[in-house]
């Protein structure tokens, strides 16, 4: 066991371990959190207490979850003077299962997103976003209901490797002279330069989740969402190593969309999965025009960023975006939305959005009876008309209530 300074781990609980390639769930696994800045305060404290209630209500006492506070953010700067201590990491590391609030990234300087650090650091490379329909929730489409996808956006490549110089910098001047003497470019000497690297094993581990999920749940499709036709050896290449994945890996549990029409008359044969490709633009109108086409959705990351909240605006916004980051054993799991810091300490957000990615941990350890409660008690409350101010602002005749007395009605409704 890691030497902790700071994290006190509880006296009661259980280490998850790996056994012959699985994660192996004591009755009282330790669960480390990261409570988050802005609003993380909020959410966090009323979505462990739905967590809570609904695992005991579940298991009648059989089964608890020993949580384990560990720092990241803000309260990590005043704990220990950094902003993401290497405990914490190595927590995560040694017990694989984590919950996460939002942490504040400084725009255009300051230190680097530490949610980005966090993914890198523990190759978390699938960050996995389910986007579909609470009955009720007011919602900008006409019809919300058929947006039912889960996104498996690629999560530690392309642009947000870090990898960038600045405009003016001793760095970027090498850059840009090296590459317009050598690669006969012609970038701008007043530019900032970022790079792209997009790779082979970065895209195959990731499409390799996305399809094995769609097989798993026997989904009809997964759709690789890229650039290709503008970058050719990043965004092109990562559609083209996901075609060659599936057809080796997956051969007889894929068909490609051509070979759908080609060979099948536009009817997939029982128990096949459907690769399709999408450019990204095409992937956003087609999203709101023909969502029921859609299952699985594979992007690259940038892309993958925009289409998260695209969908979750479409089903009512990011106070219900779930999502978590899995690698290959240790899945950490947070909302797709920031801090929004305006609404901070207030306890007015809505914490959906945490609850539901909580919910997608409860599933992770295989407690599925348990989120289920908890994803019911959700729609029963919306279906009740008491919910927080951006559902409120959609719905009409509904009764405003704060984040508290969300998470108490969330409880109320669990059976
Ligand atoms: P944001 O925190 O996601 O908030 C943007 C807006 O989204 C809010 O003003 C609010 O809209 C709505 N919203 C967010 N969470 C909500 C919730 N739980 N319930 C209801 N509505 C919600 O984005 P931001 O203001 O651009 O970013 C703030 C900070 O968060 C930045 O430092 C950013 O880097 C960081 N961030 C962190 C993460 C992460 O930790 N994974 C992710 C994204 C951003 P209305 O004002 O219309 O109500």
């Amino acid at each position: 066991m890691p030497k902790f300074k700071k994290i006190e781990v509880p006296a009661k609980g259980t280490r998850i371990t790996v056994k012959n390639k699985k994660l192996s769930i004591p009755n009282d696994p330790i669960i480390p959190f990261i409570e988050g800045d802005g609003i993380g305060r909020d959410i966090m404290k009323a979505t462990r207490r739905v967590v809570d209630a609904a695992v005991e209500k579940t298991f009648k006492g059989k089964k608890k979850i020993a949580w384990m506070e560990v720092y990241a953010g803000e309260k990590a700067n005043d704990l220990y003077k950094e902003w993401l201590p290497k405990e914490t990491v190595d927590a995560i590391q040694y017990y694989y299962v984590a919950l996460k609030g939002p942490l504040t990234t400084p725009v255009g300087g300051g230190f680097r997103s530490l949610n980005v650090s966090l993914r890198q650091l523990m190759n978390l490379y699938a960050c996995v976003r389910p986007c579909n329909y609470f009955k009720g929730v007011g919602s900008p489409v006409v019809a919300p209901e058929k947006l039912d996808v889960v996104i498996f956006r690629e999560n530690t490549e392309d642009v947000y490797s870090g990898i960038e110089w600045k405009k003016g910098s001793k760095d970027v001047k090498k850059v840009i002279t090296w590459m317009n003497k050598n690669m006969k470019t012609t970038i701008r000497t007043d530019s900032g330069i970022g790079v792209k690297p997009i790779s082979v094993t970065g895209s195959k581990r990731l499409i390799r989740k996305a399809i094995q999920y769609a097989i798993d749940k026997k989904l009809p499709s997964v759709t690789l969402v890229h650039k290709g036709n503008i970058m050719k050896y990043t965004e092109g290449a990562f559609r083209d190593w996901g075609y060659d994945l599936a057809k080796k890996e997956f051969g007889r549990k894929t068909i490609t969309e051509d070979e759908l029409w080609s060979k099948y008359k536009g009817k997939a044969p029982k128990g096949k999965v459907v690769i399709k490709d999408r450019i990204a633009d095409s992937m956003f109108q087609q999203i709101l025009t023909r969502p029921d086409e859609y299952d699985v959705l594979a992007p690259t990351n940038l892309n993958g960023d925009y289409l998260s909240d695209a969908c979750a605006a479409q089903v009512g916004g990011l106070g219900m975006a779930p999502g978590a980051n899995i690698g290959d054993y240790i899945g950490l799991f947070e909302a797709t939305h920031g801090t929004a810091p305006k609404y901070a300490d207030k306890d007015v957000i809505n914490p959906g959005s945490l609850i539901l990615s909580a919910v997608m941990m409860l599933e992770y350890l295989g407690w599925e009876k348990a989120g289920k409660m908890v994803s019911d008690a959700v729609q029963k409350t919306i279906n009740k008309k008491t919910v927080t101010y951006d559902l409120h602002r959609q719905m009409k005749g509904a009764k405003k209530v704060g984040t508290t007395a969300y998470a108490d009605n969330i409880i109320k409704n669990m059976k």
